[in-house]
């Protein structure tokens, strides 16, 4: 609007000047110019104000205000000044130009109109009209007022047309690349969510991350994902961020059922499927709102990672029964002879670094063969199976039970020595001497006894082997010495002459 008023202010000036020139040279035009200008000055004055609070290209109250005011003013000294009148017309044209580009056209056009009803009647008084060629000229001039109002309009009109029409097609082209950056940022985030969760076998440690990134792409603050066992009805993963532990808990997958989800805690808490397999159900949780507030493009982008993390999870359970079944024994689900083996080897490692000591335990179930000739081989293996269960249930957690072989087992006793072995030892082979195990009837009938060798390392023996074979020595000690019993090895390293264990203890 600074280059209305700057307009205004010259043609302030200018109409002072024609005031100064006129009232001097002619008085009887003094009123007219007086008038005229005052009417100016006054609508200019009144007008900045106003216009220096307006916006853009002003509005209609505005416009129509200046309009009439001007229409007054050049009307006066278009009429008082008579013949004189040539430059206040073009005065008419400029204010007709002015007005058609700064309204819309309709109200362009009512506003032009009042300059060319002030222009004719100013016209009509201030000529005394004798000739009838005056009016065609009054006729022409109010004619080119109208066209240059008109033709004004026009051309900004279409201006102002191609204006939103380009206007229009840059918000749709911006609307276009966000959305085709939101894809390619979804693109990436599935990417480097497929690359992480598919990076290891351990998928339970990328939880976090994932939703990290989700957070990036879905703006979800908090939020949790679950994958269901439904045949187990158990919850096979599960990953949450920035929810209250309590929340969490209140959502274990075992409550999820259907597409609705529990209240959490006092914060709704909302969840939707995002697959749903026979065998596998994939939640996502969150605020409900923000749940509500998931586009079609938010859901693809969780299903397409639900997808993959179900793989995933898939692989990884895979992975660890293959791990575990490598190192197991099927028939009493103990360890077997390669971990053993490989345990042994970690053991004596540790022992070495740390001085430690460690003790290894044989067992041999006493005339095993009986058991199996009187009850038959399955009733045999389901013995070999409680035997296992018993000694697993008899030592520590630390403590490594493994089947050896047939009906011969192994405990590595960590960071124990020769007197605490011999104690576990004795423990062991009391609780076997006192359970009765399953006949073929399903009664516990059977009554089996174990002989027991043990070795302890540096005391027994300098690396696995001998450590091995001093354990085996000391159970054929054992059967040797009447069976049901525990046995050390005679010698310890280093010594000449030295008593058995069993005699250090009892002593
Ligand atoms: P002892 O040890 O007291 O000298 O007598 P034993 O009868 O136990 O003799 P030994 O240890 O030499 O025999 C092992 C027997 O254990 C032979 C076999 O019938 C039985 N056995 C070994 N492995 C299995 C198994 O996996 N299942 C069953 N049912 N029996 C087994
Ligand atoms: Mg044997
Ligand atoms: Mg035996």
């Amino acid at each position: 609007m600074r280059w209305v008023l700057l307009a205004r202010l010259g043609g302030a000036a200018i109409l002072a000047g024609v005031h100064a020139f006129w009232a001097g040279g002619i008085p009887e035009y003094a009123p007219f110019t007086t008038w005229g200008l005052g009417v100016y000055l006054a609508a200019t004055v009144l007008l900045v104000p106003v216009a220096l609070r307006l916006k853009d290209r002003g509005s209609v109250p505005f416009w129509t205000a200046v309009t009439v005011a001007d229409g007054i003013a050049l009307g006066i000294l278009t009429g008082g000044l008579g013949g004189l009148e040539d430059p206040f017309f073009a005065w008419y044209v400029g204010d007709a130009a002015v007005l058609a580009m700064v309204m819309r056209r309709r109200q362009s056009w009512v506003l032009t109109g009042l300059l060319v009803v002030s222009y004719a009647l100013a016209h009509l008084i201030g000529h005394q009209v004798t000739e009838p060629l005056v009016h065609v000229f009054l006729v022409f001039k109010v004619m080119t007022l109208m066209l240059v109002g008109g033709a004004v309009g026009i051309t900004m009109g279409a201006q102002e047309e191609r204006r939103v029409a380009l206007e229009s097609l840059q918000a749709e082209t911006m609307e276009l690349y966000a959305k085709l950056e939101r894809s390619v940022s979804e693109l990436r985030a599935v990417t480097e969510i497929t690359e992480i969760i598919h990076s290891t076998l351990d998928v339970e440690t990328v939880g976090p991350v994932l939703l990290e990134i989700l957070h990036k792409v879905i703006d979800v603050p908090a939020s949790c994902i679950y994958v269901i066992d439904k045949t187990k009805h158990e919850t096979i993963f599960s990953a949450s961020r920035g929810v209250p532990k309590e929340s969490v808990r209140g959502l274990s997958g075992l409550e999820i059922t259907g597409a609705i989800a529990p209240s959490a805690s006092d914060n709704a808490f909302g969840c939707i499927e995002l697959i749903d397999h026979p065998e596998t159900l994939v939640v996502f949780c969150a605020d409900t709102e923000a749940i509500d507030q998931l586009s079609p493009d938010d859901r693809i982008v969780l299903q397409t990672v639900a997808s993959e993390l179900v793989v995933a999870v898939e692989n990884s359970r895979l992975y660890k029964l293959t791990k575990r079944l490598a190192i197991t024994d099927e028939l009493t689900d103990l360890y077997n002879y390669r971990y053993l083996q490989q345990r042994l080897d970690e053991e004596i490692g540790r022992a070495d670094r740390y001085d430690k000591r460690l003790s290894l335990l044989m067992l041999d179930i006493d005339d095993f063969k009986r058991v199996n000739d009187s009850h038959g081989h399955r009733v045999g293996d389901g013995v070999l199976a409680e035997v296992g269960h018993v000694l697993k249930t008899t030592v520590r957690e630390v403590d490594v039970v493994a089947r050896y072989g047939g009906e011969e087992f192994s405990v590595v006793l960590p960071e124990t020595d020769a007197s605490g072995a011999f104690i576990v030892a004795e423990k062991i082979r009391e609780a076997i001497s006192l359970t009765r195990f399953k006949d073929a009837d399903g009664e516990r009938r059977i009554h089996v006894t174990v002989s027991i060798g043990l070795a302890s390392y540096p005391v027994h023996a300098h690396d696995k082997e001998s450590l091995l074979r001093a354990a085996d020595d000391a159970v054929y000690r054992a059967k040797e010495t009447g069976k049901n019993r525990v046995r050390a090895p005679r010698l310890r390293l280093g010594r000449v002459q030295v008593e058995s264990t069993e005699q250090e203890v009892a002593e």
